[in-house]
């Protein structure tokens, strides 16, 4: 392996054509199991929320959950599939000790809903993905590696399983192969699954949260030279958030050019993701279908939705956002640009809910995407992470705009908020931040910026009003930025020229 050529990302791109393809699974919100009637608690004691049912105990039988197959259904719609009018679960046969059946009930070749797409957005680009199929199926359990240092599996010392999740509803949605997206493969996979978690978000089906795994992604990647065949794809497991969708991509593309280029063969396999190096390592060699041994499942009968359940669902869908996010540019009339710069900043709600809360859109985008994208930023969190409500935006702004406080105190004032210390105006209150407005304090303030600096005073008496500006400085330092600089100037010059 000492051999592989090292390539950079863009002699990577320039020499091979990504195709990528992303398998997304969503654990689905309904308060039961997908087979029984076990609560769904996130966090709960472990093995607390268990029946003969989900922990696959001789005699127990499953009953299908109406509401998960209504939320799928309901997801395939509006990823504009077709919904299948019949079809059957089937038994996927696999030995997991976190899969207390040995098989796990799910769909292969009857899925619920097939053909569609979702359509997501690049800087104002459209890209359509093609959706392959979305089927429902069981999760599994979760097995805890412990005693050793990494918490895997190599060098513990025992390993424990909890069964909580064993049975939750999960539903699979498959994406088409994706070609010539070129350089650009690593963005379009994450904008994918913005989009998607987005939608589901809207659907109200799942909370979509990525970091506690109700959200989860593989992303397979395969690279060939400018008109040859695909080439042999890699599927990288648990990508655990957008910004590493995007890095899974990326490094993959890196490491099979690095392969193909000094001669050597992609091996199909699942690779692991490591949150920590941006890079992954190689898994196990990829199952066949035929090692599963699939078959229809015997216990349940065969999901045939009644085409005008159907109909009545795909009228009932709400307003999905892409079509949300048009409505609201043209609400708050903005550009193609800077509504782009709200999307990518993933700003879109966070702007809406300060809207709501009485900011004009311009305000609200200029705190979102300024200081609180910078702060964001710096310190590696998400915008909707930093501790600061759109509420507290809307009220910060009705501060500066009543001239209680100026553009650069208001900044003071967001680190209060975000250091925990209240609401805008506590943090006003508490630091004492408010503008000094009070004439006679400023006059006091202008008149020993005047005594301090003669000659500047001269020179505006003699009509150089631009040398004020030094003048209107020593005050706002005097009084520490709270005055207002407009009405400090404006006394300075009546002071000298009257
Ligand atoms: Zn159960």
């Amino acid at each position: 392996m000492s051999t592989v050529t090292q390539l950079t990302y863009e002699e990577a791109v320039a020499r091979f054509e990504p195709v990528i393809g992303l398998e997304t699974h969503v654990e689905l919100g309904t308060n039961t199991k997908m087979f029984c009637g076990c609560p769904t608690t996130f966090g709960a004691e472990p093995n607390t929320q268990v029946c003969p049912v989900c922990l696959g105990l001789p005699g127990a039988l499953p009953v299908a959950n109406r509401a998960a197959i209504e939320a799928t259904i309901r997801i395939g719609l509006a990823l504009n599939c077709s919904i299948a009018p019949w079809g059957r679960f089937a038994r996927k046969n696999y030995f997991y000790p976190d899969m207390p059946k040995n098989f796990q009930i799910s769909q292969y070749d009857e899925p619920l809903c097939v053909d569609g797409y979702l359509d997501v957005e690049l800087d104002g680009e459209l890209v359509r993905i093609g959706i392959e199929r979305v089927h429902l199926e069981e999760d599994t359990g979760k097995t805890l590696h412990v005693g050793g240092a990494t918490g895997r599996i190599h060098g513990a010392t025992e390993s424990l399983v909890d069964y909580n999740r064993a049975g939750i509803p999960l539903v699979e949605i498959v994406t088409r192969p994706v070609p010539g997206t070129g350089a650009r493969a690593p963005e379009i996979a994450r904008a994918y699954v913005t989009e998607l978690r987005d939608v589901i978000r809207t659907l109200d089906v799942s909370d979509v949260r990525m970091e506690q795994g109700s959200l989860r992604c593989d992303v397979n990647t395969s690279l060939n030279r400018t008109g040859e065949a695909w080439g042999t794809r890699t599927e990288t497991k648990n990508v655990n958030s957008l910004r590493s969708v995007e890095r899974a991509v990326r490094s993959e593309i890196i490491r099979q050019a690095g392969v193909l280029e000094s001669g050597g063969k992609i091996i199909q396999e699942t690779r692991h993701f490591h949150e920590e190096t941006g890079d992954t390592t190689s898994g196990r060699s990829k199952e066949t279908a035929t090692d599963y041994r699939y078959f229809p499942e015997p216990d349940l009968v065969p999901l045939a939705p009644p085409a005008e359940w159907v109909a009545e669902l795909k009228a009932a869908l709400p307003e999905l956002p892409r079509v949300r996010r048009a409505r609201l540019q043209a609400d708050w009339a903005f550009s193609d640009l800077d509504m782009q710069s709200v999307v990518n900043a993933g700003a879109v709600e966070l702007i809406s809910a300060t809207v709501e809360a009485g900011a004009t859109a311009a305000s609200a985008r200029k705190w979102w995407l300024g200081e609180l994208a910078r702060r964001a930023n710096e310190t590696e969190t998400e915008l909707d992470a930093l501790g600061v409500t759109p509420a507290a935006v809307a009220e910060l702004q009705s501060l500066v705009d009543s001239g209680k406080i100026n553009d650069k105190l208001a900044r003071v004032v967001l680190e209060g908020v975000i250091a925990g210390e209240g609401t805008p105006a506590q943090v006003v209150a508490a630091r004492g931040l408010e503008v000094v407005s009070d004439e006679g304090a400023l006059t006091a303030a202008v008149d020993e910026a005047i005594a301090a600096n003669p000659d500047i005073a001269a020179k505006v008496r003699d009509g150089k009003v631009a040398a004020a500006g030094a003048l209107v400085g020593a005050v706002m330092k005097a009084t520490g930025g709270k005055a207002d600089a407009k009405t400090v100037r404006e006394l300075i010059i009546a002071r000298l020229t009257a």
